[in-house]
């Protein structure tokens, strides 16, 4: 604290008396000081706006009354006050004490405090996820320390990976998981699908049996079978056709007719006389050799009329109509 201290400015009358006496005195002076410019008097004056000691009559009484003082009446007390400045501070607003000799005093002139000049936050303790940090910062006039505490940081994810590799029948993903419990599925990958052999055979198929045929995964060793169906015999079923057969003949002689069919198939043979279906022998059915071909072979009647005859063959759902004339 810096306090100004004035000089004091005192000036008293004491009597009328004494005004009499000395007023032929100042007289004098105040007429040579005129004469020769002498300002000593001015200097020491109290000017306004300067904070120099100032005097101010006493509440009874003002300057206009000092004439009228009786001799008789105590001395009349001007307050002559002391000036102290008070500056202001970083809270403490200023002020000017003016003080007495008397006791009296009154302050005046406040000024209003500054306020701290803060440094920069410096940061004590930095905040965690976990906890709350503290900064502080101090006033670089008076040192007077600040601290304030700071938000524990917001939680960031922190993930940890779990990838799942796709399988021949599985998509694949990823796991993600955080601390927290936060968690989640993404990048999805599509399934492989099996990287098949080529096939191999285990069993041939035959016309009576199933053959099974085998392939295998590269990547997981999953085996595939598959059944082979049963071979189809080959397809030598054929249209009934009449392969040979005289169309004219005789009595008494031995006739051929000879079928392509299917093998293994029962062909029957009806021939028409007049008389009726012949009951001769050599026309009973017959099942059609490996090659579907049946010849029957007969003998023509000594008495078989003359004319024209019908032969029917059948079998194996179709049949088959020729005619022969006996001649
Ligand atoms: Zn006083
Ligand atoms: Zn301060
Ligand atoms: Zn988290
Ligand atoms: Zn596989």
């Amino acid at each position: 604290m810096v306090e100004y201290k004035n000089t004091t400015f005192l000036w008293g009358v004491h009597s009328l008396a004494q005004i009499n006496r000395t007023f032929p005195l100042i007289l004098i002076v105040l007429c040579l000081l005129a004469l020769f410019g002498c300002t000593d008097q001015n200097q020491n004056a109290p000017t306004e706006g300067q904070n120099l000691p100032f005097v101010t009559p006493s509440p009874e009484t003002g300057p206009s009354d000092v004439a009228v003082i009786p001799e008789t009446q105590p001395t009349v007390h001007y307050h002559a006050y002391d000036a102290t400045v008070i500056p202001p501070g970083c809270v403490e607003n200023g002020y000017t004490l003016y003080r007495c000799a008397c006791g009296e005093e009154h302050t005046g002139n406040e000024v209003t405090a500054y306020g701290h000049k803060w440094s920069g936050w410096t940061v004590v303790s930095a905040p965690t996820e976990e906890k709350s940090g503290s900064r502080q910062r101090h006033c670089t006039v008076c040192l007077t320390t600040e601290s304030e505490s700071l938000d524990p940081l917001s939680h960031q994810h922190t993930y940890r990976l779990q990838i799942t590799e796709p399988t021949c029948i599985e998509d694949g993903y990823t796991n993600y998981f955080c601390s927290c419990g936060s968690s989640y599925v993404s990048d999805h990958t599509k399934q492989l699908g099996h990287d098949w052999s080529q096939w191999e055979t285990v069993t041939e198929p035959t016309c009576q049996n199933e053959g099974l045929r085998q392939r295998k995964c590269a990547r997981c060793r999953e085996e595939e079978s598959e059944v082979l169906e049963k071979l189809q015999p080959p397809d030598i079923s054929g249209k009934l056709t009449v392969l040979s057969f005289a169309e004219v003949v005789h009595r008494n002689e031995t006739v051929s007719l000879t079928i392509s069919g299917t093998p293994g198939v029962e062909y029957d043979i009806d021939v028409y006389y007049s008389s009726g279906e012949s009951k001769a022998k050599g026309l009973e059915n017959q099942i059609a050799d490996t090659q579907g071909v049946v010849t029957w072979t007969w003998k023509i009647g000594g008495k078989t009329a003359f004319g024209t005859y019908q032969v029917v063959i059948s079998g194996g759902g179709e049949s088959q109509t020729v005619y022969f004339t006996v001649a």
